[in-house]
């Protein structure tokens, strides 16, 4: 086993993380990690924090970002890697699915409001200081105001699919979201595949023989919430399509206590060749 390990899925306050960009890279040397990804969910805006920290403290640090997108199957999340935001189709694209999730976030307030609970925009911005507005933010709310018993009961009750205040956000499709990545010279990857809660393995190769045939690059095969054996299914089925396998935590931090950067819910190793294999695959896609 590799001695050199990394993180390429990590969210900072940004998104729906607690750590500023720069304190989550800090975090991230100290812990011994060669390289990590920054992915926030539908931002870049805690790249260059990000980057600058790294560049002071010489650890790698990849630009990245996570879609939700459109999905007859659990949750589709499609990672980016490399990205250069300012190509015109991604910021776009960017533009497009900030405005979907601020349009999400007054229609979950007044859903929430019908059933009794007040939740208001100031509430959400003291604690998103500027940053997106995601589902987590309105859980937190939800425990703090009493309405929820921790994390999993407030989705469970009022924000996961089919509970009672939700409201669907992806507005991208699959393709449209890797063609957004690719756009940016970026390598598009399909993260934490046990989310989309296929039956079996044949299942799951249909779904990423699909969206290979999309342009896919990669699969997060190592993840806080796979066994190993699930792991292992993930790793035969990035060597049957020819694409890379990836990891990472997922790390929130204090929004997601029980995962840890690097290590996850404790046995998680990413092994540092997934930062040499994407960025082969950069070379090879893009030139050097
Ligand atoms: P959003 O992108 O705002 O719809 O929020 C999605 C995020 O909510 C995911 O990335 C997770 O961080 C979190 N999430 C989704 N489902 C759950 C759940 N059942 N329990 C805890 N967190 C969840
Ligand atoms: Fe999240
Ligand atoms: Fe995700
Ligand atoms: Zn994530």
């Amino acid at each position: 086993m590799s001695a050199l390990s990394c993180d390429l899925h990590t969210h900072s306050n940004c998104s729906d993380g607690s750590d500023y960009p720069g304190v989550l890279v800090k975090k991230a040397a100290e812990a011994g990690l060669q390289a990590i990804a920054l992915t926030d969910h539908d931002t870049v805006s805690g790249l260059a924090e990000a980057g600058a920290e790294a560049l002071t403290l010489g650890i790698e640090c990849v630009p990245g970002i996570e879609f939700g997108v459109l999905s007859s199957r659990g949750n589709m999340h499609i990672l980016g890697y490399f990205i250069e935001p300012s190509a015109p189709l991604f910021s776009a694209t960017l533009q497009r699915v900030q405005a979907a999730r601020a349009e999400r976030t007054p229609k979950l307030i007044k859903r929430l409001s019908e059933l009794g609970i007040s939740i208001t925009i100031d509430d959400l911005e003291s604690i998103t200081r500027g940053g997106q507005v995601g589902r987590p933010h309105f859980a937190r709310l939800l425990v703090e105001k009493g309405f929820a018993k921790d994390f999993g009961q407030a989705f469970s009750k009022y924000l996961a699919r089919g509970a009672k205040a939700y409201v669907p956000k992806s507005i991208l499709s699959p393709g449209e979201a890797i063609q957004a990545i690719h756009s940016a010279h970026g390598l598009a990857v399909l993260a934490h595949p046990f989310s989309l809660r296929c039956t079996s393995r044949r299942e799951l190769e249909t779904v990423v023989q699909e969206l290979c045939q999309q342009g896919l690059d990669g699969m997060e095969c190592w993840y806080s919430e796979h066994s190993p054996s699930f792991t292992g299914q993930c790793l035969d089925i990035t060597r049957k399509f020819n694409i890379v396998a990836t990891g990472g935590s997922d790390y929130h931090g204090a929004a997601k206590p029980y995962i840890k950067l690097g290590s996850g819910k404790g046995n998680l190793v990413v092994p540092y060749e997934c930062v040499e294999a994407l960025r082969a695959r950069h070379e090879e896609k893009y030139g050097a």
